[in-house]
């Protein structure tokens, strides 16, 4: 059967190497000239890495199981990492329970406090009820609200920027949950990981599955429009016009709102517009390493970005030509217009930053500078989110949609990707056969909307 996947982010690709590996004729369709979509690569200059950080935790489960399936998990390399506090112009570490007691900003009882919610949030399983509530109305309330002066609104302000007080307790919940699988519970100590060679070697493994199961990979080919006649469902970039007996669509719901011909797209009516982030990432490549901290959080708004994310601590430099690679991150909302500011006004700015916060750092130590931006990056999770989220359905059989706009009680990260495309695949994917012998004999195409879950929910 002939399957087409728009879009090679990481939901596509690995979606594609398992209907390749069943003996479908598979072609996937890319806008850029790379694979990876988010978790895409960089030539940082002589050599490849992630264009946005990216770890893998101990709980990834599904991720783990990937590697697992492409063979590559020995390439999984695990390190111990750290946490640092920046605030009243001082680095502070909190990475075990030790340094966190001794942490001189909060006092005795908030520090109980603090384990206290996160203890209380990783038990919770009923996310619904926090959606009327946002993240820090529901952190004063259990944590108190010197913890959430001091600790909880520079990390929330690190993970989401200024759109933070807008957004439901339920992303706080699902951070918890996600990042306190994080720490070895002997040790409470954060261990993270990463595939040797970075997503490049992840994407370049599955590209390879699917080519060697006769898949195809088509690059630099946007899909301008959707549309379908009896032959199949249509997909057309300005290079060709492609027929396929199944299409499986994995960009966001908007793109899809303005690709999809109107009658086989059912987008529901949302209660209100979903908002999107957007991220802009100053990754600095230096000959000596700028922190030993995974990630500083940071408590100064003199400071122009949200976090630094020492990479060089989780991943070796081996990986990196011999040199350290510190990303600079400042979340907004994808219709800032900052995001539209040059270049140029990001590496002035994010560097004075990084000198101020790290006076002995010297300059002459940087080799490179390189800005990044994705303009959507995930939706912002306010108030009651999961009724705001537009349903998706197609009314066609041979057509259907599988993305992150419909996860709506988790961070987006790629352990929830690959847990949707093996349900995805397990819901529907098995169903393909069936289907084109329908829709191969007869005309009677039902809705396809009890076979796709059109809002992600896990747990
Ligand atoms: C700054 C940052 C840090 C992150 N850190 C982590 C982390 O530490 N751990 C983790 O697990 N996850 C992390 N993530 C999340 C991870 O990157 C995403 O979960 C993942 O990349 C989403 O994959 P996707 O395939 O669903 O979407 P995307 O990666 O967005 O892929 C969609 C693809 O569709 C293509 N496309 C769209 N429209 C068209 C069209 N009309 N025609 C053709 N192609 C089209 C796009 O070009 C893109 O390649 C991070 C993300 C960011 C931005």
């Amino acid at each position: 059967m002939r399957v087409g996947i728009i879009g090679a982010g990481l939901m596509g690709m690995a979606l594609a190497r398992k209907y390749a590996a069943d003996g479908h004729t598979v072609t996937v369709i890319e806008h850029a000239n790379q694979p990876g979509g988010l978790a895409t690569w960089s030539d940082f200059g002589g050599f490849d890495w992630d264009r946005f950080y990216h770890v893998i935790l101990p709980s990834d489960q599904q991720t783990i199981g990937f590697l697992n399936e492409l063979g590559i998990s020995d390439e999984l390399e695990w390190n111990r990492t750290y946490t640092g506090f920046y605030v009243d112009q001082k680095l502070h570490s909190i990475s075990s329970n030790a340094e966190f007691l001794k942490f001189p900003l909060l006092s005795f009882t908030s520090k109980i406090r603090l384990g206290f919610t996160m203890l209380y949030a990783s038990r919770i399983n009923s996310w619904k009820r926090l959606e009327a509530i946002t993240c820090e109305q529901w952190l004063r309330k259990i944590s108190g609200n010197e913890n959430v002066d001091k600790l909880w609104k520079p990390l929330l302000l690190a993970k989401l920027g200024p759109s933070y007080s807008r957004v439901s307790a339920v992303f706080i919940w699902s951070y918890i949950k996600r990042m306190f699988s994080a720490r070895d519970k002997s040790a409470s100590a954060e261990h993270l990981g990463h595939v040797r060679g970075g997503y490049k070697s992840i994407f370049n493994k599955i590209e390879a599955d699917i080519k060697n199961a006769g898949g195809t990979i088509r690059l630099n080919e946007s899909v301008m429009r959707v549309s379908s006649s009896d032959e199949g469902v249509l997909v057309h970039t300005p290079k060709e016009t492609h027929v396929f007996d199944h299409v499986v669509c994995t960009s966001p719901t908007n793109v899809l709102e303005n690709i999809v011909d109107r009658h086989l797209l059912a987008v529901g009516k949302s209660a209100g517009s979903v908002e999107y982030l957007g991220v802009v990432c100053l990754v600095v490549v230096t000959k000596k390493p700028i922190t030993d901290f995974y990630v500083v959080n940071i408590a100064d708004e003199t400071i122009p970005f949200t976090g630094v994310i020492g990479m060089s601590s989780v991943i070796d430099t081996k990986n990196t030509g011999g040199y350290y690679l510190t990303y600079l991150p400042r979340y907004m909302l994808s219709t800032d217009t900052e995001l539209e500011k040059s270049d140029g006004y990001f590496r002035e700015t994010f560097l004075q930053g990084l000198t101020k916060m790290f006076p002995d750092f010297d300059a002459s130590e940087i080799v490179s500078v390189h800005v990044n931006r994705a303009i959507k990056v995930q939706p912002l999770q306010v108030l009651n989110y999961s009724s705001m989220v537009p349903s998706v359905s197609t009314n066609d059989d041979r057509l259907h949609v599988l993305n992150t706009s419909q996860f709506v009680n988790a961070t987006l990260n790629n352990n929830e990707v690959i847990g949707a495309v093996n349900r995805f695949y397990e819901n529907v994917g098995s169903s393909f056969v069936e289907l084109a012998s329908v829709t191969s004999t007869s005309n009677d195409v039902t809705n396809g909307i009890d076979k796709v879950p059109d809002k992600v929910a896990n747990g």
